[in-house]
């Protein structure tokens, strides 16, 4: 184990995380506004805060009180005691900056070589990162992880697929930091060259970065002859490094909860969720200095288990983020998130990657209709597919479906601009 605390008695956990949270608290309340007020608005002081049960009491941090105190109104060190500000790509609104001291820079190394070690990396192993450098945490993030582990490392940043096939080659590269979608086009790109991608040295790629499913992992895993690790972690808390899957069972993502405490709650109602079900992760840092967060909204939805693993850490897992709050549905007071439904759906060869979802209420009762394409050349008849489907959503979801149709190719139209609309609310 890299560090002691990852097999740390559950009791032993707790004492560090509520001594930590009521630290958090005061530094945010005595050096943040935002959070002075917010903190008296819900009627809550720091002397209140005795454990990590009380966090519950807190108010939560959106992404929108970020753009509100842009740049940097929610840090709570001195300009001079900030050594780096990173930010956030910003997709949607204003960039959120970000910024740590030193000691928050000690820790972010902390917690990336411990994930990277988790992921099976080795120190005198040499590791290349292909995320990008910049203001982007992904590229200094690793990078810093990788040379506190003692590895080495081969910072190619993002692109330059050629060059990056020349590293992988004839530095014997043993590990490869990359989004999900980078390796599958690395691997390509190897083949183009008459390189199987097969024989390229490495034996680990930890992705992140962005979502993906548990097939294209598999592909991955398949196409570099690899072991693919799943690696989460966002600015607003640190960068990468928040939580990270173990090579030992592939199984749910430990968070590194000595840092960063992760809660699950219901998107509409914000009231916590119990282990296993679906819902927002909220993130509190426990030990930020220039940028404390406390109960921060990510959007990412997850569940998480306290089951034991078989590595022997005994941190929380995460499950693989599965979609974002935007596409939560109601349906007759159940949550149903459409990127569950889509899931089903791509997973299925003889289903055309066109789908539909709509949503009626019929007097005082929602219904939902379901309509997918049968492919073109599927083995399976149509009837085989709706039942297939039927039996999966009826699996995975906790309301069932009112219609499901399986028409016959090209009949859902298709967009050829914009973001495609998947959801029809009639309601
Ligand atoms: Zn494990």
């Amino acid at each position: 184990m890299y560090q002691d605390i990852e097999t740390a008695p559950r009791s032993e956990l707790t004492d560090v995380q509520s001594d930590r949270l009521r630290e958090t608290v005061r530094r945010a309340y005595e050096n943040v506004a935002f959070y002075r007020e917010r903190l008296d608005d819900a009627g809550v002081s720091p002397d209140d805060v005795e454990s990590i049960d009380d966090i519950t009491t807190l108010p939560f941090t959106r992404k929108e009180h970020f753009e509100a105190q842009y740049p940097d109104g929610l840090f709570a060190a001195d300009h001079e005691d900030v050594r780096r500000i990173h930010a956030s790509s910003g997709t949607t609104g204003k960039r959120k900056i970000v910024g740590y001291t030193e000691n928050d820079l000690q820790v972010w190394r902390d917690v990336m070589a411990r994930s990277l070690a988790a992921a099976g990396v080795e120190s005198g192993q040499t590791v290349q990162n292909a995320y990008g450098y910049g203001l982007f945490t992904g590229g200094l993030g690793f990078h810093d992880g990788i040379e506190e582990l003692g590895a080495t490392v081969v910072p190619t940043g993002g692109g330059n697929t050629a060059g990056q096939l020349e590293m992988l080659q004839d530095l014997d590269v043993d590990a490869l930091g990359s989004t999900p979608s980078y390796c599958l086009y690395l691997a390509e790109a190897a083949e183009e060259r008459g390189i199987d991608p097969r024989d390229l040295p490495l034996s680990t790629v930890i992705i992140g970065a962005e979502p993906f499913t548990d097939p294209m992992r598999e592909e991955i895993e398949d196409a570099l002859d690899v072991t693919a690790i799943d690696i989460y972690g966002l600015s607003e808390l640190i960068g990468p490094g928040v939580s990270v899957e173990c090579a030992d069972a592939q199984d749910g993502m430990h968070v590194q909860e000595d840092h960063f405490y992760p809660e699950i709650v219901d998107p509409k109602t914000g009231e916590p969720l119990p282990d296993g079900e679906r819902g927002e992760l909220v993130l509190t840092s426990l030990t930020k200095e220039a940028l404390p967060v406390v109960r921060y909204r990510t959007g990412d939805v997850t569940s998480l288990t306290h089951e034991e693993c078989a590595c022997g850490r005994t941190t929380v897992r995460m499950d693989n983020v599965s979609g974002r709050v935007d596409d939560l549905l109601i349906v007759r007071g159940v949550n149903v998130y459409a990127s569950s439904i889509e899931e089903v759906v791509v997973e299925i060869d003889d289903v055309a990657p066109y789908y539909r979802i709509d949503l009626y209420r019929e007097g005082a009762l929602d219904t939902m209709e379901i309509t997918v394409e049968r492919h073109e050349n599927a083995d399976r008849s149509a009837e085989e597919i709706h039942d297939l489907i039927d039996s999966r959503l009826h699996e995975i979801l906790d309301v069932t479906v009112d219609d499901l149709s399986v028409v016959p190719y090209g009949e859902i139209d298709r967009q050829e601009t914009g973001k495609v609309q998947r959801v029809f609310d009639h309601r």
